[in-house]
């Protein structure tokens, strides 16, 4: 059996290859797109609670700004490599190509873990990165966002440091910001959304009934949680969900509100009043229709992809696939959202909440949500029509879409040669 290839850079940089030789461009293209135009990495001291200093690593990766300033998430998680860093921000550039959006990608990490810091010490730490990357930043630049485990509040301490720094008001610079400071009514649902009308869109086309369809979430996070409650608000019956402490599983549907009042209680969905236990490899074995990969990196492999039996994945993570895994999802006729389409829903609102900052003009709700329906249904035609007329998987046809606007755009700029 071959080696899995686990390294996200590695993966990204296939993926791209693939779509570069399918699409028959210039082999130029690929040697930009292999690698970040930018990357930064910056050590952030930090005073602790107890009087002591704490140093951290924080990393800015830049991709490729040929359709506009790079956009992406800032994560924080005690496990985060600069590998994995560059790899999101690549996965962003073709998310935000594929959408239509006129941004490149990039992404932030500091390696950290949030869950055992007090709130004064996270602030410190945010305040010291922002501070770090200012001079690669700002709403012309680079715009950073929330990603694993960051939030408003976090966003609101950087917007304000940085507007700080320049001496005035800087709203512009991030997106997921609270309402008050410039943030977008819709953003914080925005990708669970997104990733509920790509699943719709793929069951409509299947032909597959929503109504009672059963659906597993994996990562009961920002995006797992909401993508659980409108699944259910659908008609469709989850039968399960789990965070990384534990799985709570009812094969009779469970209610994902119930399940989230739960959990901001006691700290996991494990637990949940009416359900059982159960394991993330039998969760993602369930016999189900439609699976939801809403946590991390390379949790569908070479190891159990042959396990799943969802008929659709609709991956609300970024990278939750491994290329082995993929393969054979595709054998098995599982038809795969790629995560640059599954997931694009939350920096589709964040481009909304830029647009509206640098107008200072506010849109509603229903504005919102329905500009993001039509952006997601629209995208999802493009790669499943691409999936259908050359007879790749969604995943390529996704990366074909994307990384052909990308190199029209470095063309006409004349970096092709
Ligand atoms: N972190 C999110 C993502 O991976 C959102 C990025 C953004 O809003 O800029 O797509």
């Amino acid at each position: 059996m071959t080696q899995e290839t686990l390294n996200p850079f590695h993966i990204v940089q296939r993926q791209i290859k693939e779509a570069v030789d399918a699409l028959g461009v210039e082999p130029a293209a690929y040697e930009i797109l292999k690698q970040p135009m930018r990357f930064l990495e910056v050590s952030i001291p930090v005073r602790m609670d107890d009087g002591s200093l704490k140093v951290f690593t924080g990393y800015r990766s830049q991709h490729n700004d040929a359709l506009g300033p790079t956009k992406g998430g800032i994560r924080y998680h005690p496990g985060v490599f600069a590998d994995e860093v560059k790899a999101l921000s690549m996965w962003m550039t073709f998310k935000c190509s594929l959408l239509g959006l006129p941004y490149g990608g990039g992404k932030g990490a500091i390696a950290c873990n949030p869950k055992e810091m007090s709130k004064g010490e996270l602030e410190r730490l945010s305040r010291g990165f922002i501070r770090a990357i200012a001079q690669i930043v700002g709403p012309e630049k680079d715009i950073p966002a929330p990603d694993v485990y960051t939030n408003p509040q976090i966003m609101a301490w950087m917007v304000d440091e940085f507007s700080q720094l320049r001496g005035y008001n800087n709203f512009g610079l991030m997106t997921g910001k609270p309402l008050i400071i410039g943030g977008s009514v819709g953003r914080s649902e925005a990708t669970g959304r997104g990733c509920v009308i790509v699943a719709l869109e793929a069951a409509r086309v299947l032909g597959l009934p929503v109504q009672g369809a059963r659906v597993v979430v994996q990562g009961f996070g920002n995006a797992g949680s909401v993508a659980a409650r409108l699944m259910h608000e659908a008609g469709a019956r989850v039968i399960a969900v789990n965070d990384s402490k534990g799985g709570a599983y009812n094969p009779d549907g469970l209610d994902p509100v119930a399940v989230n009042e739960y959990k901001a209680r006691t700290g996991t969905v494990k637990g949940a009043p009416g359900t059982r236990d159960i394991s993330n490899a039998d969760l993602l074995a369930l016999e189900c229709d439609i699976l939801i990969p809403a946590a991390l990196e390379n949790q569908i492999t070479s190891q159990n992809a042959g396990q799943v039996k969802a008929k659709i994945v609709s991956e609300a993570a970024n990278g939750p696939t491994t290329p082995e895994g993929d393969e054979i999802l595709a054998g098995r006729g599982i038809l795969v959202i790629p995560d640059i389409l599954a997931s694009a829903g939350g920096v589709t609102v964040s481009y909304f909440e830029w647009v509206q900052n640098l107008q200072s003009f506010y849109w509603t709700e229903e504005e919102v949500n329905a500009r993001l329906e039509q952006m997601m249904k629209r995208s999802f035609s493009a790669v499943y029509r691409m999936h259908q007329e050359k007879k790749v998987p969604m995943r390529q046809a996704a990366f074909m879409v994307a990384v052909d606007r990308v190199v029209q755009a470095m063309r006409v700029r004349g970096w092709l040669g």
